[in-house]
């Protein structure tokens, strides 16, 4: 690894856009709040950079973690000995006509208000959750009714080999919270199709649903959104109260009081704490009602 970081900084000094971090905290990098040391994270601000770094990782054999905003992680609190890609500084939207491109680490939210300005509505459902644009198309992100597969129109990938390809929705095998992407591929890029709406009517809805959201989830506290998939029959959340969790803690992690479906970090959980939480919620709602209950979150141990 110390090889890997001499070459990665060799480059870094001959780019003066390439921008890196030695010895960072995955915990301040994760909406949970919670992730050890990694020895080096990179943010590549365009695809080149983005490729000589996955070629230095495949000559050094050093494994490597892509990121958007960190609001789906669960990770551990040990040592990494892997490079993290963050994808924050390859952000930039734009449009053409009702046809919105937005670079994988533009944040949904930004993407949002960018529609709203431009009179382009079909997106106010994602305002709300605090991706990335790359996280939000590898699972197939939704709310209030709509998911991405419901605008894409295409998704530029960046595959094992780094070839560049597209992908029309209908390649993407867009599932619940499923898509065909896996963790060899970076999104790179995906382009929305949106319709023209006067942007006060977008506008009023996205506060609406920002308010239904304040109103039900505990958006305050550390966490990674709803930690649970819905399961084939009812609500994650539901059983789980059902099943008396609601507010049962493990050490810093709790099942929220405010939506049983979020597990919060109340100050100082550790990735075990979270971990037995999950696996004790799962015991338990299997055993008082028989659905088996599968994480949401990425668990990277
Ligand atoms: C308060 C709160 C509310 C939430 N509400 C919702 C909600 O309503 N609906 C919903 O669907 N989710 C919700 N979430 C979960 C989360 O915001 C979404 O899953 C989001 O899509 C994750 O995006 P991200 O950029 O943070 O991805 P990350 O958490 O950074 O990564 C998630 C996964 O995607 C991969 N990944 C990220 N970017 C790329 C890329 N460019 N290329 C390849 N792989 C990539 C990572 O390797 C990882 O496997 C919520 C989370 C929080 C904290």
């Amino acid at each position: 690894m110390d090889n890997f970081v001499s070459l990665v900084k060799e480059a870094a000094g001959k780019d003066p856009g390439m921008c890196i971090l030695e010895d960072v905290k995955m915990k301040d990098y994760t909406t949970f709040k919670i992730g050890g040391p990694v020895r080096l994270m990179v943010f590549p601000e365009n695809t080149d950079q983005l490729e000589q770094f996955i070629r230095m990782c495949d000559c050094y054999g050093v494994e490597r973690l892509v990121i958007g905003n960190g609001s789906n992680l669960l990770v551990s609190d040990r040592e990494h000995d892997i490079a993290v890609i963050n994808m924050c500084r390859m952000d930039k939207v734009k449009v053409d006509d009702t046809i919105i491109t937005a670079e994988a680490g533009a944040k949904l939210s930004k993407i949002a208000a960018y529609a709203q300005k431009s009179g382009l509505s079909g997106f106010e459902f994602a305002s709300g959750i605090p991706g990335t644009m790359g996280g939000a198309v590898i699972m197939n992100a939704g709310a209030y009714g709509g998911e991405i597969k419901d605008v894409v129109v295409t998704v530029k990938v960046m595959e094992e080999g780094r070839a560049v390809k597209s992908y029309n929705n209908n390649e993407c095998d867009f599932r619940y919270r499923h898509s065909k992407f896996d963790e060899n591929d970076i999104v790179l890029s995906a382009a929305i199709r949106l319709k023209h709406e006067e942007p006060e009517k977008i506008r009023s809805r996205m506060e609406e649903l920002a308010a239904r959201r304040r109103e039900k989830q505990p958006i305050a506290m550390p966490s990674a959104g709803s930690t649970f998939k819905r399961p084939e029959r009812g609500y994650a959340a539901a059983l789980i109260e059902e099943s008396g969790l609601k507010g049962f803690a493990i050490g810093g992690a709790k099942v929220s009081e405010k939506h049983s479906g979020f597990i919060v970090n109340t100050g100082g959980a550790s990735f075990d704490d979270v971990l037995s939480l999950i696996d004790y919620v799962k015991k338990t709602v299997f055993n008082k009602t028989g659905v088996v209950l599968s994480p949401e979150v990425k668990i990277i141990r």
